[in-house]
């Protein structure tokens, strides 16, 4: 059983603190590891599977799909692809009518950060402390952690970091080389913090004045995540450039980067292979389907709200604060996550962490209510316990 563990450890790039699982079969809100353990999945892949692991829909989409075309290069029209970009443009906010189809969050930041300096002609971001926006050298540059950058400098220049939620001071960092803002509405990995409604009116209100692009991530908080389709809705915001990935197409690689008609672009100015791959707009489709049918978003919002009701955070002594929005839980301890994290796993349930002392909860929202269930009685017992260190 341990085979395939030690395959990976010897030949993968130890890039990851592993778990110890060998997950092998999924089913909505479960997985099970190879030795047929059941585990609720309240990691749901870092927030992707929002529709549910090996969600049929989904699954019979991409069989379709894979009997039919797999590849066809943007030089190409498709009729998956073709759907999927209307059906993009229908649910985002009034402000957006291109997309840019790519392969992960990153990509969607990377494409982000190349249109706005085309469009503008200028070279400078004001970012948030705290942002995560991906690994990739330009991605990079536009995230917060010093750690994630260190060795890899130089980056790109021009990238400025303030607090978030402080409006005077991004205001302060705006220069006449500032080409955009690029903002998470929802900080995921940088520790689940909620942007405040007064907060982004303003940054939206300035980005006119100074006609500055906004570009707003909601890679971790699209697709129903937050209780709404999109996080956006709660300060109704109307981005310049909307990054989208994660749980776009329920776990199948897709990123999106959508932008209004002032974006510049034209032939040769970017591109990718896989980018709009109808293999993957088939399952985005799909996905989508299932999210407005469903209506997942209302789930999202209900179920968060059954959490924050039944999970009784402020009186276990470890826990200093709890942040929700939807079903992106944000747990802040007065100590170190991972030992409550490796006890939740033990227990069942696979949580991930968001910086050193946050668990975070980011379970697909089609879970079922007992499951949530059992998810607050494993937390309320394992964060109660007073012998982890
Ligand atoms: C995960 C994430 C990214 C990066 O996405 P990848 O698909 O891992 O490249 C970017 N922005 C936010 C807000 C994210 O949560």
């Amino acid at each position: 059983m341990k085979a395939f563990q030690e395959m990976e450890d010897q030949f993968s790039l130890p890039l990851f603190n592993k778990r110890g699982l060998t997950l092998v079969r999924g089913e909505n809100a479960l997985v099970w590891d190879i030795e047929g353990r059941r585990y609720i999945d309240c990691a749901g892949g870092h927030g992707v599977v929002n529709v549910g692991h090996a969600n049929p829909r989904v699954a019979a989409a991409l069989a379709e799909q894979a009997q039919t075309l797999i590849t066809c290069t943007g030089s190409f029209y498709n009729d998956k692809r073709a759907l999927l970009l209307k059906k993009l443009i229908e649910i985002t906010p009034a402000s957006l009518d291109k997309v840019f189809l790519c392969n992960s969050g990153a990509e969607a930041v990377e494409a982000a950060l190349k249109f706005a300096r085309l469009t503008t002609g200028k070279t400078d971001f004001v970012c948030a402390r705290r942002g995560f926006h991906g690994r990739t050298m330009g991605a990079l540059s536009a995230t917060f952690n010093p750690n994630y950058k260190k060795d890899f400098e130089p980056l790109v220049p021009g990238f400025t970091f303030v607090p978030f939620n402080d409006f005077s001071a991004l205001q302060k960092a705006i220069t006449d080389q500032t080409a955009a803002v690029l903002l998470e509405v929802v900080q995921g990995e940088g520790g689940v913090h909620i942007g405040r409604k007064d907060y982004f009116e303003n940054v939206q209100k300035l980005c006119k004045e100074r006609e500055i692009l906004l570009i707003i991530d909601e890679v971790q908080t699209g697709f129903g995540r937050t209780g709404r389709m999109f996080a956006s809705e709660y300060v109704d915001l109307q981005p310049d450039i909307l990054c989208l990935a994660k749980g776009i197409a329920a776990g199948v690689p897709m990123g999106a980067m959508l932008c209004s008609a002032k974006i510049k672009a034209s032939p040769g100015k970017h591109g990718s292979t896989f980018g709009g791959n109808p293999l993957a707009c088939a399952a985005g489709l799909a996905a989508i389907e299932f999210i407005e049918e469903h209506n997942l978003p209302q789930q999202a919002f209900e179920k968060g709200q059954y959490f924050k009701k039944h999970f009784k955070g402020s009186e276990l002594a470890v826990v200093k604060e709890v942040r929700q929005i939807g079903l992106m839980i944000g747990i802040e301890l007065k100590k170190k996550a991972q030992p409550y994290i490796k006890a939740l796993q033990e227990q069942g349930v696979i949580v991930i962490p968001a910086g050193p002392k946050v668990v975070r909860l980011l379970p697909p929202l089609t879970i079922e209510y007992e499951l949530l269930d059992e998810v607050i009685d494993k937390l309320t017992d394992v964060l109660g316990q007073t012998t982890l260190q």
